[in-house]
């Protein structure tokens, strides 16, 4: 599957928005251009979640958010054993929630 997660940068100032929004909010301008979020990033902080909602067909999760180089911070599922805050992950795109007829799409944060 070749799913790709994107980041909106606004044409008038610059600002990164993910995820989508319809009006920027640093300018209020509604013009987007569209930016891949792909490779490397910085793990900033992450959580173990237990008490998953239905439709999780694990134990436990581990959540994520990293800071790519462009400055942009995103959240989401970290698969590293021994997640330490500072080291560099991977970042791909993968099915995050199992739900019955429906997945969705996210990040998926891997060791390198
Ligand atoms: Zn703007």
């Amino acid at each position: 599957m070749n799913e790709q997660l994107f980041a909106y940068r606004c044409l008038q100032c610059g600002e990164l928005h993910h995820p989508q929004h319809f009006v920027c909010r640093k300018c209020g301008a509604r013009q987007f251009e569209k930016v891949l979020l792909e490779g490397e990033g910085t793990l900033v902080t992450w959580t173990r979640v237990y008490n998953l909602p239905e439709g999780y067909m694990k134990p436990f999760l581990c959540f994520g958010i990293v800071n790519f180089p462009n400055g942009l911070n995103v959240s989401g599922q970290l698969e590293v054993d021994q997640p330490e805050i500072g080291t560099k992950l991977q970042t791909t795109v993968g099915v995050v929630k199992e739900g019955i007829g429906q997945d969705y799409f996210g990040f998926i944060f891997k060791a390198k």
